[in-house]
């Protein structure tokens, strides 16, 4: 298992932003982390990624633990925030550079990922350009170049298609999408389920700081919501999405019995 909590909880003062989430995914896997805004998301990347510590419960991410070897995790573990400070002034290739440096990558070992980076993310011709010219599809995907230059076994995105036009963001997805093929890990998070539905082998969908149903997306649509339902998970945007499920009787059902739908 690459990343495991077991009743993990955030509480900020009296709110619990997250509330005894048990969550596996598996190495390899495309999972999308999805829930209307404040229901949890970004308080659960930052507890995967060492970056809060939580109030309650246990979190592994290859097996370690973030809060005591965040270090160790920081070499293996990319992290793409939902919005990425560059160096405007300078080019494409200097601002790697500069991360490549900061990693503390060799000088000819950095020359070549970024040459392999920039060439994956349909960045190289760009390459020497500023990057304050950079549209906000061309900053997502030069963020993504900067955190593949580890090379991760995980990467965690926020809100990855925030801000994108819908061309650009499925563009953007399908890069996410091959880094399946190199057998990366990546959980990402969206509010938007009919965008990134696509991509994501399993699905979660956290409401109010709870994960309240999760499984394939097929199996979600088919099984639980019946045909006519279907249509409006793949139309509609999450916001008011879990309520109206929750109101469905098949729900409280399998709530109970998630293990059933992976
Ligand atoms: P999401 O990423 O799904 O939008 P968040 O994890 O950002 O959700 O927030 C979950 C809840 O925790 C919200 O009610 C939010 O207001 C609260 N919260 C998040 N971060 C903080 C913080 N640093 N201090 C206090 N409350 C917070």
């Amino acid at each position: 298992m690459v990343i495991e909590t077991q009743g993990l909880t955030k509480r900020y003062g009296k709110v619990v932003a997250v509330d005894g989430l048990d969550l596996r995914i598996e190495a390899g896997e495309v999972y999308g982390l999805l829930g209307p805004n404040g229901s949890g998301k970004t308080t659960t990347i930052l507890m995967l990624l060492g970056l809060t510590e939580p109030s309650a419960g246990t979190v592994r991410v290859l097996g370690l633990d973030p809060t005591r070897e965040p270090l160790s995790l920081k070499k293996q573990v990319g992290y793409l925030p939902d919005s990425v400070g560059f160096y405007n002034e300078m080019t494409a290739w200097e601002n790697l550079a500069y991360t490549a440096r900061l990693n503390g990558l060799p000088r000819d070992l950095s020359r070549i990922r970024i040459e392999r980076v920039l060439q994956r993310m349909g960045l190289a011709e760009v390459a020497h350009r500023p990057v304050s010219a950079f549209s906000r599809g061309m900053r997502q995907r030069l963020g993504l170049a900067e955190v593949l230059l580890k090379e991760p076994r995980v990467v965690v995105l926020d809100e990855p298609t925030l801000g994108l036009d819908p061309e650009a963001a499925q563009e953007f997805l399908k890069m996410i999408q091959s880094l399946k093929a190199e057998g990366i890990t990546v959980l990402l998070s969206s509010h938007l389920l009919h965008q990134v539905q696509t991509i994501c082998d399993r699905v979660g969908l956290f409401h109010k700081g709870k994960l309240v149903l999760e499984g394939r997306v097929e199996e979600l649509a088919q099984r639980i919501l019946g045909g006519a339902y279907r249509i409006r998970l793949e139309a509609t945007p999450l916001d008011g999405l879990v309520e109206r499920l929750q109101a469905l009787p098949e729900v409280s059902r399998v709530q109970t019995d998630t293990r059933g739908l992976r």
